[in-house]
C-alpha cells in the first residue's frame, strides 16, 4: 500500500515528515539551544525544505506566500536563477580567495557597481559578511577618520548584535547583559531634530541612523529630517553614517532610502538583500575623504572571508537583476497600492489597527496590543502567508515581501489579513 503523501508539493510521506521534524527538534534541543527548542515546540513549528520565487515550502509540502522576505534579504525572491548560476559557475573556478597577494576580480567588479549605484561621491567599499560587520566597520572608520570618539544614534534603532553595533542600537533588553558596552555613544529620540542638534557637539565623530527605522517598527522620520541631520553633521564636522542594511537596494521604492530626501551620507552600510538571498555578504561604502585612514593603513581593517568571490559574484548579479528588472520602481508602485489598501483595512477596523505606514515594500501594521499581533500572525500562517513582528516593536507586523511579488499575491494576502481581523474583531 502506498504511504499517504500530504501534498503534491512534497514527495515526503506524512509520517516521515513528522519524524524529520521531531529528529530536528531533538538535535536543536541537544546541540543548538534548549530554550529556543521549547519556543519552537510551543509554536508547533515545521521544517522548511524548499523555496521558489515568492514561496517557501515546508516538509509537508505546504506552500507559504512570503510576506516576510527574510527580514529584507529576499528582494529578488528566492534563488533568483541568474544569481544561482553565477555562484555555481564561480564555485567551479575559485570559491574563496587564495590569499591577499593576488587580485580578486569579482570583488573589484562588485565595488565598481556599488560606487555606480550609490549616491554622491560614495566611492570605496569594504566587503564583509553581514550587516553587523558592515556597521562595525563604519563605526571604526568614522572614529579613525575624524579622530573623535563621540557617536550619536537613536532610541529604538537596530544595527546588529556584535559589540559596536549593539552599543549604538537602541533597545536596552538586548544590551544590559553585555555591559559595559562601547563608550561615548549617546542615544536621542528618532525623528526629533532638536534633540539631535543638542547632542551633536564639535567632538562628535558621527551620527549613525537608519533612514527609516526598520526593526524599531517601520518608523519614517518627518520630511526634511535627514536633510537637517546632514546639515548639523556638516556644521559640527561629524560624519553622517546611514545604515541601509534593511532599507537599501530597492526596498523602499528608491535604490537607497536616503534618496527620498536627496541626502548623501559619508558612509553607508549594506547587507541583507545584497547577496540576492543566495550568499551572505555585507559592505560599507565611504567617500574618499572618510575612507582615508583605510587608504593610509591597508591593514587597519581586515576580514578573512570578506570579499570572497562567491559572495561577490552573487552581489553583482543581484545589483544587475535589480536594475534589469526595474525592481526599484516596482517596489514603489506595489508599495503605494499595498499601503492604500491597508489604510482601508485600518479604517474598517480602527479598534484593532492603530496605524499603517512605510515606504515602498517596507510596511508596518501597528496593532492596538501585542496579543493581537500574535493572533494575526497565527491566522495568516494558517492561511499559508508568512509575516512576523519587528524585533524592537512587537506591536508592529512587518510586510516586507520580495519586490517581485505580484498584485494577485498582494490581494490574496490582503483577503487573508481581512479575515484575520474579522475573526479578532469581538
Ligand atoms: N542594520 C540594520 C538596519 C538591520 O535591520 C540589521 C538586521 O536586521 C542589521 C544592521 C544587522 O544585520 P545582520 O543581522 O546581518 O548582522
Amino acid at each position: 500500500m502506498e504511504e499517504e503523501v500530504i501534498d503534491q508539493n512534497s514527495d515526503i510521506a506524512m509520517e516521515d515528515a513528522d519524524r524529520l521534524i521531531e529528529e530536528t527538534l531533538e538535535k536543536y534541543e541537544r546541540y543548538v539551544n534548549p530554550g529556543f527548542t521549547r519556543f519552537m515546540r510551543l509554536l508547533g513549528t515545521t521544517l522548511e525544505v524548499k523555496t521558489e520565487g515568492t514561496y517557501m515550502y515546508d516538509v509537508y509540502g505546504k506552500k507559504y506566500l512570503d510576506f516576510l522576505g527574510g527580514h529584507g534579504v529576499y528582494n529578488l525572491g528566492y534563488a533568483h536563477p541568474k544569481v544561482v548560476q553565477v555562484v555555481k559557475d564561480q564555485l567551479d573556478k575559485i570559491p574563496q580567495t587564495s590569499s591577499r597577494l593576488m587580485l580578486n576580480k569579482p570583488m573589484a567588479d562588485l565595488c565598481e557597481r556599488l560606487a555606480r549605484i550609490t549616491p554622491g561621491d560614495l566611492t570605496y567599499s569594504f566587503i564583509c559578511n553581514s550587516g553587523t560587520e558592515a556597521v562595525e566597520g563604519a563605526l571604526k572608520l568614522a572614529r579613525a577618520a575624524t579622530g573623535k570618539s563621540r557617536i550619536i544614534s537613536t532610541i529604538n534603532g537596530f544595527h546588529g548584535k556584535s559589540m559596536g553595533s549593539l552599543s549604538i542600537s537602541g533597545r536596552d533588553v538586548y544590551k544590559k547583559p553585555f555591559e559595559p558596552l562601547v563608550p561615548d555613544i549617546h542615544h536621542v529620540p528618532y525623528g526629533d531634530i532638536g534633540a539631535l542638534k543638542a547632542s551633536v557637539t564639535n567632538d562628535t565623530a558621527a551620527v549613525i541612523i537608519e533612514p527609516i527605522q526598520g526593526e524599531g517598527g517601520v518608523i519614517c522620520p518627518p520630511a526634511g529630517y535627514l536633510k537637517d541631520v546632514r546639515q548639523i553633521c556638516d556644521e559640527k564636522g561629524a560624519l553622517l553614517v546611514l545604515d541601509e542594511v534593511q532599507t537599501g537596494l530597492g526596498r523602499t521604492g528608491k535604490m537607497f532610502a536616503c534618496e527620498h530626501e536627496d541626502v548623501v551620507p559619508d558612509i553607508m552600510s549594506l547587507a541583507k538583500a545584497l547577496g540576492g538571498g543566495v550568499m551572505p555578504i555585507g559592505a560599507f561604502i565611504a567617500t574618499p575623504k572618510a575612507f582615508a585612514p583605510f587608504e593610509e593603513d591597508i591593514l587597519l581593517h581586515t576580514s578573512t572571508f570578506g570579499g570572497n568571490p562567491l559572495a561577490c559574484v552573487a552581489a553583482s548579479a543581484t545589483i544587475d537583476a535589480i536594475l534589469e528588472e526595474n525592481l526599484v520602481d516596482q517596489a514603489a508602485e506595489k508599495g503605494t497600492y499595498l499601503l492604500s489598501r491597508l489604510k482601508e483595512l485600518k479604517d474598517a477596523y480602527p479598534n484593532l489597527v492603530t496605524d499603517v505606514r512605510g515606504k515602498g515594500l517596507l510596511i508596518g501594521i501597528e496593532f492596538a496590543d501585542e496579543g493581537m499581533v500574535g493572533n494575526v500572525i497565527y491566522e495568516l500562517e494558517q492561511n499559508e502567508v508568512m509575516v512576523l513582528h519587528m524585533l524592537n516593536n512587537q506591536r508592529v507586523v512587518r510586510l516586507e515581501p520580495p519586490l517581485v511579488i505580484d498584485y494577485g499575491q498582494i490581494d490574496f494576502m490582503l483577503s487573508v489579513l481581512k479575515e484575520a481581523l474579522e475573526i479578532n474583531n469581538y
